[in-house]
């Protein structure tokens, strides 16, 4: 694991126009409002060291395609930038990612200190594409690359081609990120217990063959169990399942038995019936096949709650059934409960799995990663597609 990239620390920014790779994709609602704002306040130590500079930033982010009646469309960063501005206590001018002589322009003219803000980088269609000449497009605005968006791992042009035509550092919470992660690989305080859910299967079975390897207690809950207990043989009536995924499940289950991993699966479950509020605790034995595990159950949850009290560090990515109800969330409090009143180390990760957590909760937890698919990535590999630009012609 390299832990060595060049830091935004080490050059000399002022009088510099600095772009900056940012990871702005926050959950927002239909509305518009940002409904956790976690991902922009982890990049602001980053924008206010660069902005205390003599510099002019540069900041550039995706934001996920949303569907609106019916249709994919990929949105504006506009109705966002009031918002924004109110995290980061600061004035930012909005630059359109399609008109980059206009942006040439406005950032010439601008003051130092000023921010800049190009809307959604994939409203150019050349964005998604890792495309050259678009990156050499946009490294003319800028006399040096900053990378901090951890969470955006996908090969796109301003992850992975930018390094190319700038001197690159990196900035804080990538620091961070790398230095919590890749801590889990370097002599972890045991046992090390690693707790999987979701809904996800096929991008987290990865992480379990990772850690059959590595760690002492594999943990498994929400519809990643299901697919677990279903390759197993287990009838789990309407539950979720993900019928790809039981081969590899069971091929995973088989390398468990061999290896020296204790591997969990839950016992018992809160069951459910679409368009029911009342709820049955069941052993996995009892679902009939209308009904569907939502939960983990409370005999499930105790043995669970005793592994991670007993674990000297603790990974945690995905929620252990439906969280969004009400009436399913019993097993993932459980397990984030667990987990903060436990002595190990506590890393978290997972769109979903920090959606979940109450936000005044985050704070007893030691590394909280922005990344879901770029914390799984990390782990599982070491790295990720940016680090590996960065690694091979960062500054
Ligand atoms: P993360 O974003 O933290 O990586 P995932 O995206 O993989 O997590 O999964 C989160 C989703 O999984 C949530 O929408 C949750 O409702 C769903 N889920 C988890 N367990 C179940 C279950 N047993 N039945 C149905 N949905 C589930
Ligand atoms: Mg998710």
């Amino acid at each position: 694991m390299n832990d060595a990239l060049p830091l935004i620390t080490q050059p000399d920014l002022s009088g510099k126009r600095i772009l900056t790779r940012v990871d702005f994709n926050a959950t927002t609602n239909a509305d518009d409002r940002i409904i956790d704002s976690f991902k922009i306040k982890e990049n602001a130590p980053t924008i206010n060291y660069i902005a205390k500079k003599k510099t002019k930033i540069i900041l550039l982010s995706h934001r996920s395609s949303v569907v609106q009646d019916g249709k994919k469309i990929t949105p504006s960063f506009k109705p966002l930038i009031g918002q924004i501005e109110n995290l980061l206590k600061h004035r930012i001018t909005l630059l359109d990612p399609l008109d980059l002589a206009q942006a040439q322009k406005i950032i010439k003219r601008a003051n130092f200190g000023e921010i800049f803000f190009f809307d959604n980088t994939r409203l150019h269609p050349a964005e998604v594409k890792a495309d050259i000449q678009h990156a050499k497009a946009l490294a003319k605005l800028g006399d040096v690359l900053v990378y901090d968006a951890f969470a955006s791992y996908r090969p796109e042009t301003t992850t992975v081609v930018l390094p190319r035509f700038l001197p690159t550092y990196i900035g804080f919470t990538m620091q961070q990120e790398m230095k919590m992660l890749s801590a889990i690989f370097k002599k972890p305080r045991r046992p090390l217990v690693c707790i999987i859910g979701g809904a996800k299967t096929e991008v987290k079975v990865g992480i379990v063959r990772k850690f059959l390897q590595f760690a002492d207690t594999i943990v498994l809950g929400g519809s990643v169990a299901n697919t677990f207990l279903t390759a197993w043989g287990i009838h789990l009536g309407a539950s979720l399942v993900d019928h790809d995924m039981v081969a590899t499940a069971r091929d995973l289950l088989w390398q468990a038995l061999h290896s020296r991993v204790a591997l969990e699966l839950p016992h018992d479950f809160i069951v459910g019936k679409a368009g029911q509020a009342n709820v049955l605790a069941l052993h996995h034995t009892q679902i009939a096949s209308s009904y569907a595990a939502f939960d983990i159950g409370p005999a499930t949850r105790k043995r669970y709650q005793s592994i991670i009290s007993r674990a000297g560090t603790i990974v945690w990515n995905g929620p252990m059934g439906k969280y969004e109800d009400r009436l399913f969330r019993a097993g993932t409090l459980s397990v984030l409960d667990a987990i903060i009143q436990a002595r190990g180390k506590k890393i978290v990760g997972g769109g979903d799995t920090i959606t979940s957590l109450p936000k005044r909760k985050r704070k007893a937890l030691d590394h909280v990663s922005t990344g879901g698919g770029a914390m799984l990535v990390f782990l599982e590999s070491g790295t990720t597609p940016p680090i590996e630009a960065i690694k091979k012609y960062g500054s």
